[in-house]
Protein backbone atom coordinates (compact mmCIF):
# COMPACT_ATOMS: atom_id res chain seq x y z
CA UNK A 1 0.00 0.00 0.00
CA UNK A 2 1.57 3.28 -1.12
CA UNK A 3 2.11 5.93 1.55
CA UNK A 4 1.30 9.51 1.15
CA UNK A 5 1.82 12.33 3.61
CA UNK A 6 -0.84 15.71 3.30
CA UNK A 7 0.45 19.00 4.77
CA UNK A 8 -2.13 21.44 5.12
CA UNK A 9 -4.77 17.98 5.44
CA UNK A 10 -6.73 20.67 8.21
CA UNK A 11 -7.35 22.53 5.43
CA UNK A 12 -9.78 23.22 2.61
CA UNK A 13 -8.25 21.46 -0.16
CA UNK A 14 -5.80 19.39 2.02
CA UNK A 15 -8.82 17.69 3.80
CA UNK A 16 -10.21 16.77 -0.20
CA UNK A 17 -7.09 15.35 -1.45
CA UNK A 18 -7.26 13.11 1.72
CA UNK A 19 -10.22 11.88 0.31
CA UNK A 20 -8.95 11.72 -3.20
CA UNK A 21 -6.12 9.54 -1.89
CA UNK A 22 -7.77 7.10 0.38
CA UNK A 23 -9.64 6.44 -2.59
CA UNK A 24 -7.25 5.48 -4.54
CA UNK A 25 -6.63 2.89 -1.89
CA UNK A 26 -3.42 5.10 -0.10
CA UNK A 27 -2.30 4.96 3.53
CA UNK A 28 -2.65 8.72 4.89
CA UNK A 29 -0.99 10.44 7.10
CA UNK A 30 -2.70 14.34 7.57
CA UNK A 31 -0.84 17.05 9.15
CA UNK A 32 -1.91 20.59 10.40
CA UNK A 33 -1.34 23.30 12.92
CA UNK A 34 -5.51 22.37 13.65
CA UNK A 35 -8.07 19.88 12.48
CA UNK A 36 -10.46 19.24 10.47
CA UNK A 37 -13.49 21.52 10.73
CA UNK A 38 -16.14 19.33 8.67
CA UNK A 39 -14.09 16.23 8.55
CA UNK A 40 -11.93 15.61 11.12
CA UNK A 41 -11.62 11.68 11.09
CA UNK A 42 -10.83 11.87 6.83
CA UNK A 43 -7.05 10.31 7.12
CA UNK A 44 -5.68 7.23 8.78
CA UNK A 45 -3.68 8.98 11.10
CA UNK A 46 -3.56 12.41 12.21
CA UNK A 47 -0.98 14.40 13.63
CA UNK A 48 -1.29 18.43 15.01
CA UNK A 49 1.69 20.33 14.09
CA UNK A 50 2.89 23.63 13.46
CA UNK A 51 5.50 22.92 10.29
CA UNK A 52 6.75 26.17 11.15
CA UNK A 53 9.33 24.22 13.65
CA UNK A 54 11.95 22.30 11.45
CA UNK A 55 11.81 19.22 14.43
CA UNK A 56 7.64 19.35 13.39
CA UNK A 57 8.48 19.12 9.83
CA UNK A 58 10.73 15.73 11.17
CA UNK A 59 8.58 14.21 12.63
CA UNK A 60 5.61 14.82 10.40
CA UNK A 61 7.99 13.31 7.72
CA UNK A 62 9.14 10.50 9.62
CA UNK A 63 7.26 7.39 9.56
CA UNK A 64 7.86 3.46 10.10
CA UNK A 65 9.57 1.77 7.18
CA UNK A 66 9.87 5.53 5.74
CA UNK A 67 10.00 7.53 4.00
CA UNK A 68 6.51 8.44 2.62
CA UNK A 69 6.26 7.42 -1.34
CA UNK A 70 4.59 10.81 -1.99
CA UNK A 71 4.55 13.95 0.27
CA UNK A 72 1.68 16.57 -0.76
CA UNK A 73 2.40 20.10 0.56
CA UNK A 74 -0.21 22.20 1.07
CA UNK A 75 0.46 24.11 4.38
CA UNK A 76 0.20 27.50 3.92
CA UNK A 77 -0.57 30.91 6.18
CA UNK A 78 -3.63 31.55 3.60
CA UNK A 79 -6.67 33.07 2.46
CA UNK A 80 -8.32 35.20 0.36
CA UNK A 81 -7.75 38.90 -0.55
CA UNK A 82 -9.07 40.89 2.73
CA UNK A 83 -6.41 38.25 4.36
CA UNK A 84 -3.69 38.75 2.05
CA UNK A 85 -3.20 42.34 1.60
CA UNK A 86 -3.17 42.69 5.29
CA UNK A 87 -0.74 39.65 6.72
CA UNK A 88 2.43 40.31 4.45
CA UNK A 89 4.34 39.70 6.91
CA UNK A 90 2.69 36.56 8.44
CA UNK A 91 2.54 34.92 4.68
CA UNK A 92 6.52 35.63 4.22
CA UNK A 93 7.79 34.40 7.12
CA UNK A 94 4.97 31.63 7.86
CA UNK A 95 4.72 29.90 4.73
CA UNK A 96 8.29 30.77 3.68
CA UNK A 97 9.28 28.70 6.79
CA UNK A 98 6.92 25.63 6.32
CA UNK A 99 8.66 25.24 2.86
CA UNK A 100 12.07 25.69 3.81
CA UNK A 101 12.28 22.97 6.21
CA UNK A 102 9.06 21.02 4.25
CA UNK A 103 11.61 20.88 1.11
CA UNK A 104 14.57 20.20 2.77
CA UNK A 105 13.81 17.72 5.08
CA UNK A 106 11.99 15.53 2.56
CA UNK A 107 14.47 15.83 0.21
CA UNK A 108 17.25 14.60 2.64
CA UNK A 109 14.57 11.99 4.20
CA UNK A 110 14.95 10.79 0.73
CA UNK A 111 10.99 11.23 -0.25
CA UNK A 112 10.84 10.34 -3.77
CA UNK A 113 8.37 12.43 -5.04
CA UNK A 114 7.17 16.11 -3.98
CA UNK A 115 4.01 18.04 -4.68
CA UNK A 116 3.98 21.68 -4.07
CA UNK A 117 0.70 23.79 -3.99
CA UNK A 118 1.66 26.86 -5.87
CA UNK A 119 -0.42 29.76 -7.02
CA UNK A 120 -1.56 32.26 -10.34
CA UNK A 121 -0.71 34.87 -7.67
CA UNK A 122 2.71 34.37 -8.82
CA UNK A 123 1.90 36.05 -12.06
CA UNK A 124 1.56 39.74 -12.53
CA UNK A 125 -1.75 41.77 -13.44
CA UNK A 126 -3.28 41.40 -16.55
CA UNK A 127 -5.17 43.83 -18.50
CA UNK A 128 -9.08 42.93 -19.64
CA UNK A 129 -8.62 41.14 -22.85
CA UNK A 130 -4.95 40.06 -23.07
CA UNK A 131 -4.35 36.70 -24.47
CA UNK A 132 -3.58 33.94 -22.55
CA UNK A 133 -0.55 33.73 -20.13
CA UNK A 134 1.56 30.16 -20.05
CA UNK A 135 3.75 29.16 -16.73
CA UNK A 136 7.04 30.25 -18.31
CA UNK A 137 5.81 33.89 -18.14
CA UNK A 138 5.63 34.30 -14.91
CA UNK A 139 9.42 35.57 -15.51
CA UNK A 140 10.39 38.20 -14.90
CA UNK A 141 8.22 38.39 -12.22
CA UNK A 142 5.89 41.32 -10.82
CA UNK A 143 3.49 39.46 -8.73
CA UNK A 144 1.20 42.02 -7.40
CA UNK A 145 1.14 41.07 -4.10
CA UNK A 146 3.87 39.06 -1.18
CA UNK A 147 2.11 35.94 -1.19
CA UNK A 148 2.65 35.72 -4.79
CA UNK A 149 6.15 36.28 -3.96
CA UNK A 150 6.42 33.80 -1.51
CA UNK A 151 5.00 30.95 -3.79
CA UNK A 152 7.67 31.73 -6.37
CA UNK A 153 10.33 31.64 -3.98
CA UNK A 154 9.31 28.24 -2.94
CA UNK A 155 8.55 27.25 -5.87
CA UNK A 156 12.57 27.55 -6.90
CA UNK A 157 13.30 26.17 -3.38
CA UNK A 158 11.77 22.98 -4.87
CA UNK A 159 13.30 22.93 -7.78
CA UNK A 160 16.96 23.66 -6.15
CA UNK A 161 15.94 20.92 -4.16
CA UNK A 162 15.11 18.59 -7.05
CA UNK A 163 18.48 19.27 -9.25
CA UNK A 164 20.55 18.75 -6.04
CA UNK A 165 18.87 15.02 -4.16
CA UNK A 166 17.14 14.16 -7.15
CA UNK A 167 13.83 14.17 -5.43
CA UNK A 168 10.81 14.24 -8.03
CA UNK A 169 9.01 17.84 -7.43
CA UNK A 170 5.51 18.39 -9.25
CA UNK A 171 4.07 22.02 -8.77
CA UNK A 172 0.86 23.28 -9.68
CA UNK A 173 -0.24 27.06 -9.71
CA UNK A 174 -3.87 26.52 -8.53
CA UNK A 175 -6.47 29.31 -9.74
CA UNK A 176 -8.89 30.23 -7.23
CA UNK A 177 -10.95 27.07 -5.89
CA UNK A 178 -14.20 26.96 -4.08
CA UNK A 179 -16.82 24.27 -2.95
CA UNK A 180 -17.81 22.89 -0.37
CA UNK A 181 -15.75 22.31 3.20
CA UNK A 182 -14.18 25.46 2.38
CA UNK A 183 -13.72 28.51 4.78
CA UNK A 184 -17.01 30.51 4.38
CA UNK A 185 -16.40 33.52 7.39
CA UNK A 186 -13.86 34.70 9.37
CA UNK A 187 -11.76 37.26 6.60
CA UNK A 188 -9.80 34.27 5.18
CA UNK A 189 -13.13 33.25 3.01
CA UNK A 190 -12.26 33.73 -0.98
CA UNK A 191 -14.55 35.41 -2.84
CA UNK A 192 -17.33 32.44 -4.22
CA UNK A 193 -17.58 31.64 -0.86
CA UNK A 194 -17.87 34.91 0.49
CA UNK A 195 -20.75 35.60 -2.26
CA UNK A 196 -22.53 32.26 -1.35
CA UNK A 197 -22.52 33.25 2.63
CA UNK A 198 -23.88 37.35 2.11
CA UNK A 199 -26.42 36.26 -0.30
CA UNK A 200 -27.55 33.06 2.24
CA UNK A 201 -27.66 35.80 4.54
CA UNK A 202 -30.05 38.89 3.04
CA UNK A 203 -33.77 38.40 1.37
CA UNK A 204 -34.74 37.68 -1.60
CA UNK A 205 -34.60 41.60 -3.23
CA UNK A 206 -31.50 42.62 -0.57
CA UNK A 207 -28.53 44.19 -1.31
CA UNK A 208 -24.55 43.22 -0.39
CA UNK A 209 -21.48 44.68 -1.11
CA UNK A 210 -18.85 43.93 -3.12
CA UNK A 211 -15.43 45.21 -2.88
CA UNK A 212 -13.97 47.34 -6.29
CA UNK A 213 -16.43 48.33 -8.82
CA UNK A 214 -17.00 44.31 -9.85
CA UNK A 215 -14.89 44.14 -12.95
CA UNK A 216 -12.03 42.25 -11.90
CA UNK A 217 -12.08 38.69 -13.86
CA UNK A 218 -11.03 35.20 -12.44
CA UNK A 219 -11.79 31.81 -13.03
CA UNK A 220 -13.31 29.70 -10.16
CA UNK A 221 -12.11 26.07 -10.37
CA UNK A 222 -14.36 23.74 -8.27
CA UNK A 223 -12.17 21.96 -5.97
CA UNK A 224 -12.68 18.25 -7.19
CA UNK A 225 -11.23 19.44 -10.53
CA UNK A 226 -8.46 20.95 -8.58
CA UNK A 227 -7.51 17.55 -6.26
CA UNK A 228 -7.69 15.78 -9.78
CA UNK A 229 -5.44 17.79 -11.02
CA UNK A 230 -3.28 17.50 -8.23
CA UNK A 231 -3.40 13.59 -8.64
CA UNK A 232 -2.55 13.34 -12.70
CA UNK A 233 0.29 15.75 -11.94
CA UNK A 234 2.02 13.95 -9.34
CA UNK A 235 1.78 10.80 -11.13
CA UNK A 236 3.30 12.87 -14.19
CA UNK A 237 6.76 12.96 -15.42
CA UNK A 238 5.79 17.10 -16.07
CA UNK A 239 8.39 18.98 -14.30
CA UNK A 240 8.27 22.37 -13.71
CA UNK A 241 4.80 24.53 -12.89
CA UNK A 242 1.48 23.70 -14.24
CA UNK A 243 -1.47 25.99 -14.01
CA UNK A 244 -4.75 24.18 -12.45
CA UNK A 245 -7.62 26.04 -13.33
CA UNK A 246 -11.40 26.45 -15.42
CA UNK A 247 -11.15 28.16 -18.46
CA UNK A 248 -14.68 29.90 -17.80
CA UNK A 249 -14.05 33.64 -16.73
CA UNK A 250 -15.79 35.78 -15.03
CA UNK A 251 -16.16 39.36 -13.13
CA UNK A 252 -17.05 39.38 -9.66
CA UNK A 253 -20.06 41.08 -10.53
CA UNK A 254 -21.44 38.00 -12.78
CA UNK A 255 -19.84 35.83 -9.63
CA UNK A 256 -22.23 37.10 -7.47
CA UNK A 257 -25.46 37.05 -10.13
CA UNK A 258 -23.84 33.42 -10.70
CA UNK A 259 -24.66 32.33 -6.72
CA UNK A 260 -28.06 34.45 -6.87
CA UNK A 261 -29.19 32.56 -9.62
CA UNK A 262 -28.61 29.17 -7.92
CA UNK A 263 -30.10 30.84 -4.43
CA UNK A 264 -33.22 31.75 -6.48
CA UNK A 265 -32.77 35.30 -5.55
CA UNK A 266 -32.98 38.65 -6.49
CA UNK A 267 -30.06 40.94 -5.53
CA UNK A 268 -28.66 44.42 -5.53
CA UNK A 269 -24.77 44.82 -5.55
CA UNK A 270 -23.90 47.39 -3.65
CA UNK A 271 -19.83 48.40 -4.78
CA UNK A 272 -17.73 49.68 -2.15
CA UNK A 273 -13.68 50.23 -1.74
CA UNK A 274 -11.67 47.27 -0.52
CA UNK A 275 -8.94 44.67 -1.71
CA UNK A 276 -9.84 43.63 -4.75
CA UNK A 277 -6.50 42.44 -6.43
CA UNK A 278 -5.40 42.06 -9.97
CA UNK A 279 -7.60 43.50 -12.98
CA UNK A 280 -7.88 40.21 -15.10
CA UNK A 281 -6.41 36.71 -15.50
CA UNK A 282 -6.09 34.34 -18.37
CA UNK A 283 -4.18 31.40 -18.07
CA UNK A 284 -2.87 28.60 -20.06
CA UNK A 285 -4.03 25.24 -19.12
CA UNK A 286 -1.93 23.63 -22.03
CA UNK A 287 0.48 22.32 -19.97
CA UNK A 288 -2.15 19.96 -17.67
CA UNK A 289 -4.46 19.81 -20.59
CA UNK A 290 -1.69 17.69 -22.28
CA UNK A 291 -2.01 15.21 -18.86
CA UNK A 292 -5.52 14.83 -20.26
CA UNK A 293 -7.27 16.94 -17.06
CA UNK A 294 -9.96 19.08 -17.96
CA UNK A 295 -12.31 21.37 -15.77
CA UNK A 296 -15.50 18.85 -15.70
CA UNK A 297 -17.73 21.37 -13.02
CA UNK A 298 -18.55 25.01 -14.73
CA UNK A 299 -19.01 27.76 -12.24
CA UNK A 300 -23.05 27.15 -12.20
CA UNK A 301 -22.87 23.56 -11.23
CA UNK A 302 -19.88 24.18 -8.64
CA UNK A 303 -21.92 26.89 -7.10
CA UNK A 304 -24.63 24.53 -7.07
CA UNK A 305 -22.88 22.43 -5.01
CA UNK A 306 -21.11 24.73 -2.81
CA UNK A 307 -24.27 27.22 -2.14
CA UNK A 308 -26.44 24.72 0.21
CA UNK A 309 -23.35 23.73 1.75
CA UNK A 310 -22.82 27.56 3.02
CA UNK A 311 -26.30 28.30 3.21
CA UNK A 312 -26.46 25.41 6.09
CA UNK A 313 -23.32 26.72 7.72
CA UNK A 314 -24.59 30.35 8.11
CA UNK A 315 -28.10 28.96 9.22
CA UNK A 316 -26.12 26.88 11.91
CA UNK A 317 -24.14 29.92 12.94
CA UNK A 318 -27.36 31.75 13.42
CA UNK A 319 -28.99 29.03 15.52
CA UNK A 320 -25.68 28.80 18.09
CA UNK A 321 -25.25 32.40 18.09
CA UNK A 322 -21.16 32.04 16.55
P1 LIG B 1 -6.52 26.45 3.73
O1 LIG B 1 -6.19 27.68 4.50
O2 LIG B 1 -7.89 25.90 3.85
O3 LIG B 1 -5.48 25.29 4.06
C1 LIG B 1 -4.16 25.56 4.46
C2 LIG B 1 -3.91 24.80 5.72
O4 LIG B 1 -2.55 25.04 6.16
C3 LIG B 1 -4.82 25.24 6.89
O5 LIG B 1 -5.60 24.16 7.37
C4 LIG B 1 -3.86 25.76 7.94
O6 LIG B 1 -4.25 25.46 9.28
C5 LIG B 1 -2.57 25.02 7.55
N1 LIG B 1 -1.43 25.70 8.16
C6 LIG B 1 -1.17 27.04 8.19
N2 LIG B 1 -0.07 27.28 8.89
C7 LIG B 1 0.38 26.07 9.34
C8 LIG B 1 1.48 25.68 10.13
N3 LIG B 1 2.33 26.58 10.62
N4 LIG B 1 1.66 24.36 10.39
C9 LIG B 1 0.78 23.43 9.92
N5 LIG B 1 -0.29 23.76 9.14
C10 LIG B 1 -0.48 25.07 8.87
O7 LIG B 1 -6.18 26.77 2.21
P2 LIG B 1 -6.52 25.94 0.89
O8 LIG B 1 -7.47 26.78 0.11
O9 LIG B 1 -6.84 24.54 1.20
O10 LIG B 1 -5.11 26.02 0.16
C11 LIG B 1 -4.19 24.94 0.16
C12 LIG B 1 -2.95 25.35 -0.59
O11 LIG B 1 -3.29 25.75 -1.92
C13 LIG B 1 -2.22 26.54 0.04
O12 LIG B 1 -0.84 26.36 -0.10
C14 LIG B 1 -2.67 27.71 -0.82
O13 LIG B 1 -1.74 28.77 -0.80
C15 LIG B 1 -2.80 27.05 -2.18
N6 LIG B 1 -3.73 27.77 -3.06
C16 LIG B 1 -5.07 27.79 -2.78
C17 LIG B 1 -5.93 28.48 -3.62
C18 LIG B 1 -7.42 28.54 -3.34
O14 LIG B 1 -8.14 29.17 -4.11
N7 LIG B 1 -7.93 27.92 -2.30
C19 LIG B 1 -5.45 29.12 -4.75
C20 LIG B 1 -4.08 29.10 -5.01
C21 LIG B 1 -3.23 28.39 -4.17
Amino acid sequence: MKRALVCGAGGFIGGHLVKKLRGAGYWVRGVDIKSHEWSPHAADEFKHLDLRIEENCRQALTVEGGPFDEVYQLAADMGGMGFIHSAETEIMHNSALINIYMTDLAAKMGVPRYFFSSSVCVYRDMKHGEPEMSEDQAIPAHPDNEYGWEKLYSERVAMAYERRYGMQVRIARFQNCYGPEGTWQGGREKAPAAMCRKIAQIEDGGTIEVWGDGSAVRSYTYVSDMVDGIYLLMHSDLHGAANIGCPQYVSVDELANAVAKVAGKTIKIKHVSGPVGVQSRNFSNDRIASLGWQAKVFLEEGIKQTYPWIEKQAKARLVNGK
